[in-house]
C-alpha cells in the first residue's frame, strides 16, 4: 500500500511517517540552539558566528512542530544543540513536552548536555519526566577536560551529574574517541561511568563543518579501540537498544555496558528512524546530508497543522538512504558545510 496515495492522504495530521526504504520514524532530534557555552575543538572553532536570534524559532514555536511531529508517530524527542541548557528559558519547552509525556503522547523526553548548567537544572527535569539524560564528557583530567573544550570546567560537570544522579536521571556518558587525546584514557572513563551505574558511549569524529584541526590527525576508528579494549577487558555483544545508533557490548569485569557509535567504519544507517530540526525550522532527513525541508517560514505563514503535517509527509519521501561520511587524506573537507552543533549530536 503507498501511504502518501490520495486515499489516506486526507488524514495527514496522523499518518504514521514511513520512508522511501521502508523505515518508520519515529524519533525527533531538535536543536534548540546552536549557541554553546564550551567550544570543544572538534565540534566548533574558536571564534563562532552564531545565528542571530531573530532566525530561530520562538519556543512556542518549537513546541507547535514538536507537537505536530508528535501526531505524525514520533513517541520519543531529543532536545539538543548547540548546548540546549543555555537556551533562554528551555523550560518552558522541557514542561510542554513533559506534558505530552505524562499525557501517553509521547513515550520519552531526553537531552544531551555537556552538562555545565546541570546542576542547576537536573530536579526541574527530572520533575518533568525526563528520566534519561546524555552527558559529553571526554576526558575526567580538568587541564585535559579544559584544552579540549577550551573553556569548561569539568568541576562543574561532575556536580551536575552528582545532580543528575541524586534527582533519579539514569545518565549515558558520551566520549568522543580522539586519538594521541583520550584513546588511552577510555578504560578509565570506562570503569568510571561503570562504577557510578551509568553507561558509556564512545562516538567517531565525525567530518562536519570547518574546524581549525585536521579531522584526520584525531580520527580514532572504535574498530582499533574496541581491539585495545580487548586486551584487558572482555566484552560480550548484546542486543540492547536505546532507538539510537550506539551498537552495545556488556564489560565482564565492570559489569557496564559499553557503547559505540561507528559512523564511519561501520554503516548505522539501515536502521535509522529519525530525523532531526534545527533551531531555525529547518529539518534534516539525514545527519550526514544536505538535503532539508524549511519549516519556519511555513509555520509562519499559516495556523492550519495539516499544512505543516503534509510537509512533514512530503520531507519524509526525501529522506535517503544513507550519508555519505568519509574522513581520509583525499577527503580532508567535512563532508556537509554545517557543525553538529547546528543540526544536534
Ligand atoms: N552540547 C551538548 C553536548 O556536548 O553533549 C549537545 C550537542 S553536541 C553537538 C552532541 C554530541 O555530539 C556530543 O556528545 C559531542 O561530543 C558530539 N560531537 C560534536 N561534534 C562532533 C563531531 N564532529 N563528531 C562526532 N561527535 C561530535
Ligand atoms: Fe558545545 Fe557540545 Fe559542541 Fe562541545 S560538543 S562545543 S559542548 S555543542
Amino acid at each position: 500500500m503507498n501511504i502518501f496515495s490520495g486515499h489516506i492522504r486526507s488524514s495527514d495530521t496522523s499518518v504514521p511517517m514511513i520512508d522511501p526504504f521502508g523505515r518508520m520514524v519515529s524519533y525527533l532530534r531538535v536543536s534548540v540552539t546552536d549557541r554553546c557555552d564550551f567550544r570543544c575543538t572538534y565540534c566548533m572553532s574558536e571564534h563562532m558566528t552564531f545565528l542571530p536570534k531573530k532566525e530561530l524559532l520562538t519556543l512556542e514555536e518549537l513546541e507547535r512542530l514538536c507537537s505536530a511531529f508528535i501526531d505524525k508517530g514520533v513517541r520519543k524527542i531529543r532536545l539538543t544543540g548547540g548546548e540546549p541548557l543555555v537556551r533562554h528559558n528551555i523550560m518552558y519547552l522541557v514542561r510542554a513536552l513533559g506534558r505530552k509525556v505524562r499525557h501517553g503522547e509521547l513515550d520519552e523526553l531526553t537531552l544531551t548536555t555537556n552538562g555545565s548548567q546541570l546542576a542547576r537544572y537536573a530536579a526541574e527535569l527530572a520533575d518533568n519526566g525526563v528520566r534519561r539524560i546524555n552527558v559529553s564528557i571526554d576526558t575526567l583530567d580538568p587541564t585535559k577536560f579544559r584544552k579540549i573544550t577550551r573553556i569548561g570546567d569539568l568541576s562543574k560537570v561532575l556536580a551536575g551529574v552528582d545532580a543528575a544522579q541524586k534527582a533519579g536521571i539514569h545518565i549515558k556518558i558520551n566520549a568522543v574517541a580522539l586519538k594521541d587525546f583520550n584513546e588511552d584514557e577510555i578504560p578509565e572513563i570506562m570503569r568510571w561511568a561503570h562504577g557510578r551505574g551509568m553507561d558509556l558511549t564512545v562516538i567517531e569524529t565525525m567530518p562536519m563543518g570547518e574546524i581549525e584541526e585536521d579531522r584526520t590527525d584525531r580520527y580514532l576508528p572504535l574498530s582499533e579501540l574496541r581491539a585495545s579494549l580487548e586486551t584487558q577487558f572482555t566484552l560480550r555483544d548484546n542486543n540492547y537498544r536505546t532507538g539510537g545508533p550506539s551498537r552495545y557490548v556488556t564489560v565482564k569485569e565492570t559489569g557496564g555496558r559499553l557503547g559505540f557509535i561507528t559512523p564511519l567504519t561501520h554503516n548505522f544507517c539501515e536502521s535509522c528512524n529519525r530525523v532531526r530540526l534545527t533551531c531555525t525550522g529547518t529539518l534534516y532527513m539525514c545527519l550526514g546530508q544536505n538535503d532539508a525541508a524549511e519549516f519556519r517560514d511555513l509555520m509562519r505563514s499559516t495556523d492550519d497543522d495539516t499544512v505543516i503535517a503534509r510537509a512533514i509527509d512530503e520531507a519524509i519521501t526525501r529522506k535517503p538512504k544513507g550519508h555519505d561520511f568519509i574522513i581520509d587524506r583525499d577527503h580532508n573537507r567535512p563532508a556537509v558545510a554545517r557543525h553538529m552543533s547546528m543540526t544536534g549530536g
